[in-house]
């Protein structure tokens, strides 16, 4: 429709066409109750098949065994900085945190006041351009977990694989915020998988935790209720009142991921769009320029500068004007970004293209 723009930003962030208008449609009169979602007990029949579709509809989408639960929380992934030392670990044992960008940074000074979280490897001296090689890593021998941010939301960092913790007992502890549901993941390879909605699923407002259950129950005595997963666990995310709406989204969301043929067909299209757009970068003959390691550059989230930085400006206000919202860098690192997630159409991407060929041509 014209009157719907391309809004490349980074979370929240644009949502598929056809969710928005299936929720038009229901939004007023739901399923013919009378009521809208938002307006209904989080403990009545029709949200009841709104969360437990979600939860079937996701666990299909990422091949997700029993022995793990799906929780659909409040506080972003913010709050899981903090609940997964507290749920994880003691306040006296070890945590390897690798740092590739801001928010495993985050999350890693959260964890230092939970647990005795030791900093394995951090990219902030290459300004965050870089995932280290696995083998090289001396992970910590009693470390309870090991952390990643899987895809680096600023920076444009991406595991294209994950490490393995060295100690048997240890667990991988991702948050995935920012690349959740763009392409598939081997969940038994993680302890926990965490997400905010906002970037590829939904709207703000409910964050994703896939947890093993076996390593549940555990929490520190202090943990607030609230952050205790065993408790969301044990209650299926309705202990208190969940944030029904984004839920009832994300799950739109999820039917129309299943309908594009899954999460397989989705990385395909996400390839294809990135693809487009890293060779406009790297064909400009330096004109456009991507900090980021080739082999690990994110899919999701694409950041570059201008060579002639004073153009930025420029380039923002003009894409802006022709229809691309939301492109400039985040405002710790500045420059442009494109974030490209799951429903960012492949014609955006090439009108994007499209526009930074002929914004060099003009600026010689
Ligand atoms: N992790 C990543 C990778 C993110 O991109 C973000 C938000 N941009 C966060 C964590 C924080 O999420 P929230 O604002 O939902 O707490």
């Amino acid at each position: 429709a014209k009157e719907r723009i391309f809004n490349f930003a980074a979370g929240p962030a644009t949502l598929p066409e056809s969710v928005l208008l299936k929720a038009q449609t229901e939004l007023y009169n739901y399923h013919g109750s009378g009521m809208s979602i938002m307006e209904m007990s989080h403990r009545g029949k029709e949200f009841d098949g709104v969360i437990k579709k979600a939860e079937s509809d996701l666990r299909r989408l990422l091949n997700i065994s029993d022995d793990y639960a799906v929780l659909f929380l409040q506080g972003g992934a913010t709050t899981q900085f903090a609940a997964i030392p507290l749920n994880l670990c003691a306040p006296e044992d070890v945590t390897d945190y690798i740092v590739t960008g801001s928010w495993g940074d985050k999350a890693f000074k959260e964890a230092k006041k939970y647990s005795k979280a030791n900093l394995l490897w951090s990219g902030k001296s290459d300004k965050y351009t870089t995932i280290p090689s696995f083998d090289g890593l001396q992970q910590s021998p009693n470390a309870k977990y090991l952390h990643i941010c899987a895809n680096e939301t600023i920076h444009g960092v991406e595991f294209k694989s994950y490490p393995t913790p060295s100690n048997a007992d240890a667990v991988l502890v991702a948050d995935m915020s920012s690349n959740f549901c763009s392409k598939p993941v081997d969940v038994s390879k993680f302890g926990l998988i965490y997400a905010g909605a906002q970037k590829n699923v939904g709207p703000s407002g409910v964050t994703i935790v896939i947890v093993r259950k076996d390593l549940l129950g555990n929490a520190q005595p202090t943990t607030p209720v609230m952050l205790d997963l065993k408790i969301h666990a044990d209650n299926a995310s309705l202990y208190n009142t969940p944030p029904c709406f984004t839920i009832y989204i994300c799950g739109l969301v999820f039917a129309d991921l299943l309908e594009q043929g899954g999460l397989a067909e989705v990385e395909k299209k996400n390839m294809k769009k990135a693809g487009l757009l890293y060779d406009a970068i790297d064909e400009s003959n330096g004109f456009y320029v991507c900090p980021v390691e080739k082999s690990v550059r994110s899919l999701m989230n694409v950041p570059f500068t201008l060579q002639k930085s004073d153009l930025e400006k420029k380039f923002i206000e003009e894409a802006s004007k022709e229809g691309m919202v939301q492109l400039k860098g985040h405002r710790s690192v500045g420059g442009v970004r494109a974030s490209i997630y799951n429903a960012m159409p492949l014609a955006g991407v090439e009108k994007l293209v499209a526009f930074m060929k002929d914004f060099q041509a003009r600026h010689p």
